[in-house]
């Protein structure tokens, strides 16, 4: 008689899963070699019922990490009343959540989307209507090297990175990328031709690179001057991440944007997209001019809602832990030398190796940690915003592990 334990259960789980996407699924994700199955709090458990701690919440989308109480009940009792209603007709939290979102963001009007490619498309729209009332010449955007903007057609023109691009060319016309922080190639590029300035405050995909406030000012100025619409892309960066709301009040006095765009955590896992604009980009889109059949609808408004007050209450220990992060971070730097330095605002956080990361990324798994790697060469901490000073020792404690065997690998050699 043969005695199945949990965990050889769960393994057998893992591996039709296995099976059954690398057969029907499109083969366009690398993924790694976990099956996810329940979290709480901070950790999520696989099919075998390991433990991890996870410090990249589903590229920073789980914000209040796994199963949390206020977020699940929201879920339960609005799935038992309503999902679904389109953009036919009111629901009770479209408004409320605009309302909330027109006081965090210093901006007036929201559209609701799904998703932070989808909010830039509409974002690209409202450049494009912009532009055109002006003239027809009037079409160019300028975006940034080495940012991301999402998947879809419109979001690749703008995001600056060929390997994105590359197979899908001819995209939009018009896009010219500068380099981030490059003041003088922003002052060269933008002109009267110019309908758009695209910036992602801080890189995320491209490396956790932040914008300086000096680059950020000029390009409100170079806007104003040009009569062009400045986009915020905190699709990665905003709702809570930075220990702000968005990373653009991280500048005091902030540096105000017509449109910003968000997404990732703004609905704790339900997929919630949102372009918020002041009154000048709002008037580029009338009636007819844009909509989203699931975009907005009562489940997702309700979750942010929710999320969005529990924000409040996280803002100064998001600053805080990932403060402390970041030092803890930094004395790891002092000891392993192929960390080039530890970048990052809140609980976004980027730590820049001389080698690719890949491995480590791999060997974290086997001791119980969830990251990623970025750019091949930049480890990526998107960490729940209730993460506290006990999951940062173990995750130290982890790291530590990690590096070491990295560092005998590079001995060994
Ligand atoms: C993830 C991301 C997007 C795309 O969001 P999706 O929800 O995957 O479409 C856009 N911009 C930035 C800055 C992102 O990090």
């Amino acid at each position: 008689m043969s005695v199945t334990t949990p965990a050889e259960a769960g393994a057998a789980v893992a591996a039709d899963v296995k099976t059954l996407e690398s057969k029907y699924l499109l083969q366009n994700y690398a993924r790694l070699p976990v099956v996810l199955a329940r979290g709480r709090g901070c950790y999520v458990y696989d099919t075998s019922g390991k433990r991890y701690l996870d410090l990249i919440t589903g590229i920073g989308v789980n914000a209040l990490g796994y199963a949390h109480p206020r977020i699940t009940g929201v879920i339960r009792e609005q799935a038992g009343r309503l999902l679904h209603t389109s953009n036919l007709y009111y629901h009770e939290y479209g408004g409320r959540l605009a309302e909330k979102l027109a006081q965090v963001t210093g901006l007036e009007r929201t559209f609701f989307c799904n998703s932070g490619a989808e909010s830039m498309e509409g974002a690209l729209k409202m450049i494009r209507s912009h532009g055109r009332r002006i003239h027809p010449e009037k079409y160019e955007i300028v975006s940034l090297e080495n940012s991301f903007h999402g998947r879809t057609l419109g979001a690749i023109s703008i995001t600056g990175q060929a390997k994105y691009r590359a197979d899908f060319e001819p995209l939009l016309p018009g896009p010219r990328f500068v380099a981030l922080n490059d003041i003088e190639a922003l002052e060269q590029t933008v002109n009267e031709r110019t309908a758009g300035i695209v910036i992602e405050w801080i890189q995320g995909e491209g490396g956790i690179h932040p914008a300086t406030l000096e680059f950020a000012r000029r390009a409100r100025e170079l806007a104003d001057q040009h009569n062009a619409l400045l986009v915020f892309d905190e699709t990665q960066c905003g709702v809570g991440r930075p220990g702000v709301h968005f990373s653009y009040q991280l500048a005091q006095p902030a540096v105000l944007p017509d449109i910003m765009a968000a997404a990732k955590p703004l609905g704790c896992g339900i997929p919630l997209g949102v372009i918020v604009a002041n009154a000048k980009a709002a008037a580029t889109i009338g009636p007819g001019m844009h909509g989203s059949t699931f975009g907005g609808g009562p489940l997702a408004c309700r979750v942010a809602l929710e999320f969005l007050e529990v924000l409040e209450g996280l803002l100064p220990s998001i600053r805080q832990i990932g403060e402390l992060f970041r030092s803890r971070l930094r004395d790891l730097a002092q000891r392993f030398a192929f960390i080039k330095e530890v970048r990052g605002e809140g609980l976004m956080i980027g730590v820049d190796l001389d080698r690719p990361g890949k491995q480590m990324v791999l060997d974290a798994i086997e001791a119980g940690l969830l990251i990623n790697c970025t750019h091949d060469t930049v480890l990526r901490f998107l960490p729940p915003y209730i993460v506290g000073e006990r999951e940062i020792d173990v995750a130290i404690t982890k790291l530590k592990n990690v590096f070491q065997r990295a560092e005998r690998a590079t001995t060994s050699n």
